[in-house]
């Protein structure tokens, strides 16, 4: 008898690799926790990750079909183009900025305007687009937004407006600030009338958009961990010299501070709206399904 035996070892031959070619777009790989997925269940699950519940950005177009009844949105014609009163440059003309912007999202400027049904309410919509500039406030995305308000004034239909924007576009320097004002002169009128005014902040809300109509909605929803601020946290830090709270600017933080009332997941922000429409704004279904029998 032996001891020791000698081992038997098997050699394991090496896999044949097979080379598999992935169609660029076909994988989509979360910004937040890095999970990987399939491109076609990402845009499934509304572009929020499965994993970690990280919301995306969605485009104007794609957030206008994810929120509104199908086909129901008719846009309003764009026919207002933007200017460059102070013939801005930086690293290069506004103008040639505004030009690649318009390419690049098929629209004048950073906002989309018009008139959906959302669970069968009818409503005025206006909904940024955020890969135009940032979804920054110039004097047309001002203005688009003020007409909306003076439309739902008129047809007293309640409005609901789907922010998303780094402020207002400094470019068009005092005109896009005097937007501010005039975006929240048109809020007041609406407020007299007492239509109800929906905003939804979407990651991320800030500066000019934020400290006008953005936060003058009669109710404020956000979606989960979207910056919500006027200020970015770093100049506030460096302003006040202070270190800032966990999660500051964050949805969460700014409900749990009375600013926001209402923090919803994006599955759920379609029947959050018709739940707030059927409350505050029950005849606008009734409008509508009146002016349909009698057609
Ligand atoms: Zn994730």
């Amino acid at each position: 008898m032996t001891w020791f035996r000698k081992r038997k070892y098997t050699v394991l031959k090496p896999t044949e690799k097979k080379r598999v070619d992935i169609p660029d777009g076909l994988w989509h790989k979360c910004q937040q926790c890095l999970h990987i997925l399939l491109a076609r269940d990402y845009e499934k699950n509304l572009w929020v990750c499965p994993k970690c519940n990280f919301h995306d950005r969605v485009s104007g177009w794609d957030r206008i079909g994810i929120t509104f009844d199908p086909e129901s949105f008719i846009a309003d014609e764009d026919i207002l183009d933007p200017t460059d009163p102070l013939e801005f440059f930086d690293t290069m003309n506004y103008m040639d900025r505004l030009v690649s912007y318009q390419k690049k999202t098929g629209l004048k400027d950073a906002v989309i305007t018009g008139i959906a049904k959302c669970g069968g309410y009818k409503v005025v919509a206006g909904v940024m687009e955020f890969n135009f500039a940032g979804g920054s406030m110039g004097s047309v995305v001002g203005e688009k937004i003020t007409r909306a308000f003076e439309r739902s004034l008129k047809e007293r239909l309640p409005i609901v407006i789907i922010c998303a924007s780094g402020g207002a576009r400094m470019q068009e320097g005092i005109l896009s600030l005097m937007q501010m004002a005039k975006t929240s002169m048109a809020i007041a009128r609406l407020n007299e009338a007492k239509i109800p005014y929906i905003t939804v902040l979407t990651h991320p809300t800030t500066a000019g958009v934020m400290a006008s109509y953005a936060s003058l909605g009669d109710v404020i929803i956000a979606e989960p961990n979207a910056l919500i601020g006027f200020a970015g946290p770093r100049v506030i830090q460096q302003t006040i010299n202070q270190i800032l709270p966990k999660g500051f600017q964050r949805s969460e933080f700014v409900r749990d501070h009375g600013f926001i009332d209402i923090v919803t997941n994006r599955k759920d922000l379609r029947n959050t709206m018709i739940n707030l429409l059927s409350f505050f704004a029950p005849w606008a279904r009734e409008k509508e399904e009146v002016s349909s029998q009698s057609q």
